[in-house]
């Protein structure tokens, strides 16, 4: 499918949803994909991207960056505190903000920096043992721990179970926004985007439908 499709698709899921054409941010997630696809969809004026590993983030996006401008690249994949520093010199956003020790630690680097990307929180809204992400019952301190280093919680992030109906797992993320006053919602990925936006989705991260299958590796 083509960006271009896919653009369409986002302003008639917004229109369907009653809401402001432009209102959903879309999220061309490139990880593993070969750099002519990215460059292609680069030359069609797109400019937000994302990545899920600072290191493959790393090895791409400054070369990009040099060639194109205004681009905005958002890490969507987990960061080790490890990697921290070099995640916030690289992106824009980083969607997975998603426990006490990676708080603590991008507070004391923006401290540093006197700068910070975008911060989503990653919330386990399927309570899953294998993902990541902080529990539902746990969001709402989680989000006032973030506030109080002074980090900027711009959004809420979640990737639903693959085997349940992710509608269910989006209206949970909203409703956690709402009522923490959290504006941003990044939720949709290929196969819900839609659905992600009939439930208030701000930003979708949209890969294999954009770019096709992943090459394997
Ligand atoms: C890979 C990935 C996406 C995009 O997945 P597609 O199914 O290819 O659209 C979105 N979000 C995260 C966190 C990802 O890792």
């Amino acid at each position: 499918m083509s960006l271009q499709e896919i653009q369409s698709r986002i302003e008639a899921a917004e229109t369907a949803a009653g809401r402001k054409a432009g209102s959903v941010t879309l999220i061309a997630v490139s990880k593993m994909q070969p750099d002519d696809r990215v460059v292609g969809v680069l030359e069609q004026g797109h400019r937000h991207f994302g990545e899920n590993r600072v290191q493959e983030a790393e090895g791409k996006w400054p070369g990009f960056r040099e060639r194109f401008d205004g681009i905005v690249l958002h890490l969507v994949g987990p960061l080790q505190t490890n990697k921290a520093r070099q995640a916030m010199e690289l992106c824009d956003a980083i969607h997975s903000l998603d426990r006490p020790k990676l708080a603590n630690t991008l507070a004391r680097l923006a401290q540093e920096r006197g700068a910070c990307p975008d911060l989503f929180v990653q919330v386990n809204t399927g309570e899953e043992a294998q993902k990541a992400g902080i529990l539902p019952a746990d969001a709402d301190g989680f989000i006032e721990e973030c506030r109080k280093l002074d980090l900027p919680v711009r959004g809420l992030m979640c990737i639903p179970p693959v085997e349940e109906e992710p509608s269910l797992h989006f209206a949970l993320l909203a409703k956690i926004a709402h009522r923490n006053g959290v504006d941003g919602l990044s939720m949709g990925m290929s196969s819900d985007f839609e659905r992600a936006i009939a439930q208030g989705a701000t930003h979708v991260r949209v890969g294999s439908a954009i770019f096709g299958e992943r090459p394997a590796g």
